[in-house]
């Protein structure tokens, strides 16, 4: 296949695990016979440094004129003091939009390796855990109308609104599906149909879409009680649908039960095939430039890339297996580190993962 990427190393260390995981990617290409082109785009803080905005109109079409996205994390110290309309993040919310990227997927794997990492109970960890968040993204409450009024003798008011249609649910339901389709044929629906009419009409029409799925079981799990449920009892779960302000919080609550952020891959899809993976964690500017930040969050998002939008299964099972091996022999980069090894460096990470792609 020839498969041409927009590239966004962004700001912070952005560059270093970007480098690092487009490596693995070559080694996939030579291996597996692919061709892979990369066009570089400024986003984030250093596209403010050089033309005074987040996201270019060039910058933007070069992503539109792409098969995929793939993107290391933007932002920054030096740029948060800007204002709300030329911050970094507004990078990430325009391409969302502008690229139609409608639904989040987290997986939240623990691997066996780091049952330690995380802050649950080793009787809970013990037989690891596994599932994937699908978050609604363009719409609910975060794109809603919002305003302040008057609100006489009890001083002002402030509201935003919580809306979504059918069409919305019904997109999103479906990536849920296809997905339980591929994995263990289970879904678990969070909302708060108890209370909220929009979460009644999302119930009403997750359960519509589901009898096209008649092979997948689907339960309801309103949002307090998925807070709970995934600290408690996680390995219940396989993929959990959830709209954009449930998805938003559950998917980080996943995400520190399974350990470390360095480790956690993302995709953002659309309609089209095409998407934009990164790694969950920001642009640590705390340890950028040293060469110790770890690229396997990155090169985990590479994987889903190939399998989610180029359907290249082999490849994307032959980073996830490199990664696995890698892991199991004790290499560690300084954040997971939980050996008596000398930590590797982001470099050395990536070139550890290439080698085992064979
Ligand atoms: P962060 O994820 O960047 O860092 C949190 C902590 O985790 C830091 O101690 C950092 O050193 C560590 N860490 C993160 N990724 C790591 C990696 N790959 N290897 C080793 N350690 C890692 O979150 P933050 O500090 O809250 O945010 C820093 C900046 O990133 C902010 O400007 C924020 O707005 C931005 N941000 C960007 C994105 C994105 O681009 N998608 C997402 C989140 C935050």
């Amino acid at each position: 296949m020839n498969i041409k990427l927009a590239v966004i190393k962004g700001d912070g260390i952005g560059p270093e695990i970007v480098t690092g995981a487009l490596k693995v990617l070559d080694k996939i290409g030579e291996v597996y016979s692919h061709t892979f082109s990369y066009d570089f785009v400024d986003a984030g803080g250093i596209s403010i440094d050089k033309y005074g905005i987040p996201l270019t109109d060039e910058a933007l079409k070069t992503c539109l004129d792409s098969d995929s996205v793939l993107l290391g994390a933007v932002g920054g110290p030096k740029w948060d003091t800007l204002p709300g309309n030329i911050r970094p993040e507004r990078a990430l919310l325009a391409l969302r939009k502008e690229l139609g990227l409608f639904a989040n997927i987290r997986p939240a794997k623990l691997y066996s390796e780091f049952k330690n990492a995380s802050p649950l109970k080793k009787e809970i960890t013990d037989k690891g855990i596994d599932m994937v968040i699908v978050r609604e993204l363009t719409g609910g409450i975060y794109f809603g109308e919002r305003g302040r009024r008057d609100g006489g003798p009890n001083g002002q008011v402030a509201y935003d609104t919580e809306m979504y249609s059918v069409m919305e649910v019904e997109r999103i339901a479906h990536v849920a599906f296809k997905m339980a389709m591929n994995r263990s044929k289970k879904v678990a629906n969070v909302d708060k149909a108890n209370v909220l009419e929009s979460s009644r009409l999302w119930r009403e029409v997750i359960h519509r879409v589901a009898k096209e799925y008649p092979e997948v079981t689907v339960v309801d799990v309103l949002v307090d009680n998925m807070a709970m449920q995934l600290v408690k009892n996680p390995r219940q779960f396989d993929v959990i649908i959830a709209n954009n302000m449930f998805g938003d919080i559950i998917s980080d609550e996943a995400a520190q039960i399974v350990g470390s952020i360095g480790l956690m891959p993302s995709s953002s899809l659309g309609e089209s095939g095409r998407g934009m993976y990164e790694p969950i964690h920001g642009s640590a500017p705390d340890i950028a430039g040293k060469d110790i930040a770890n690229p396997i969050a990155t090169i985990l998002s590479l994987a889903m890339m190939l399998r989610d939008s180029f359907g290249l299964i082999k490849e994307a099972e032959a980073i996830e297996k490199a990664v696995d091996i890698v892991l199991k022999k004790g290499h560690r980069t300084r954040d997971i580190l939980d050996n008596d090894t000398e930590p590797v460096g982001c470099k050395k990470m990536a070139e550890l993962i290439c080698n085992e792609i064979k």
